[in-house]
């Protein structure tokens, strides 16, 4: 089951073609994503998810989303979705053809949720640090390497996965050159030390977390406290608990860090999943 729509909330078949072979997209990664979380029929942080779509849109000087346009397509693609609970509503925009009008190109696709998603949620993950290369000031001087845009050049971030998969984990935390952490490739690091949810600030060159903002909010509320700032790589070890967080893949349990087994936070997980569902 996939539902494609275009920003005129027309719907069209997602087993036919509809780039052209010339698209930016297709051609260089020359393009922005999201993808958001649809659960009943109800899309979780759509405002914060086209807020982003718009600061990546921005950062790779393309022409501003039309948000009107969007949200007519995510509507098509929710009306249209005759698939299970939950969906992965995928929101692309390309800088277009080459050798075209310069007009981008535009689409909202909804899919289903993977088994390994599901069983990633249920059971937890395996973790491996690697060396993403850069130190956290990099990103505020040279805005051209594009650190903390959700733009469609994620190869590195899907070669990274496949090397942890050949090491035995399941997903990655990539570390700066000074010792601190970053992100998982596709979800936020959050860490848990005295009833506190840490996180790296999305300064040092990552990505601004929808996942992790609604869960912060949630817990704050609840009392917790909150800190976003620098974690050195040597804190993941001893936490109370460690967690990558994503849209699809909601919050999700680290029980095995470079192959070292982590403190059990079976009940901490239990605990976060449920302030992150208070939210909606
Ligand atoms: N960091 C990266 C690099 C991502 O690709 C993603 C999401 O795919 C995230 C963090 C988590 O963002 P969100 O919680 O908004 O899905």
């Amino acid at each position: 089951m996939r539902v494609l729509a275009f920003l005129d909330g027309t719907i069209a078949d997602p087993d036919a073609s509809h780039l052209r072979v010339d698209d930016l997209g297709v051609l260089r990664g020359d393009g922005v994503f999201e993808t958001i979380l649809v659960v009943d029929g109800k899309p979780r942080e759509l405002g914060p998810h086209l807020d982003r779509l718009d600061r990546s849109a921005a950062m790779l000087e393309l022409p501003e989303p039309d948000r009107a346009g969007w949200e007519r397509a995510v509507d098509a693609v929710i009306n249209n979705w005759s698939g299970g609970k939950d969906m992965a509503l995928k929101l692309v925009l390309t800088r277009g053809p080459e050798f075209g009008d310069g007009t981008p190109t535009a689409f909202a696709m909804g899919l289903p949720i993977g088994e390994k998603v599901l069983k990633q949620r249920a059971e937890g993950i395996a973790v491996v640090t690697l060396e993403r290369g850069f130190e956290p000031g990099l990103a505020q001087r040279a805005p051209w390497l594009l650190l903390g845009a959700k733009s469609l050049s994620y190869a590195v971030n899907m070669a990274a996965v496949r090397y942890a998969a050949r090491e035995g984990a399941d997903d990655v935390i990539f570390t700066a050159a000074d010792g601190s952490v970053l992100e998982g490739p596709t979800s936020t690091l959050i860490l848990v030390r005295d009833h506190t949810l840490v996180t790296p600030p999305s300064t040092i060159g990552i990505l601004p977390g929808t996942t992790q903002a609604a869960l912060f909010r949630a817990a704050e509320r609840a009392g917790w406290s909150i800190k976003v700032e620098p974690i050195p790589v040597a804190d993941l070890a001893d936490a109370e608990g460690l967690f990558l967080a994503s849209s699809v893949r909601c919050v999700t349990r680290i029980h095995t860090l470079n192959g070292q087994q982590l403190k059990d936070s079976s009940a901490l997980l239990r605990e976060l999943t449920a302030l992150y569902e208070s939210e909606y």
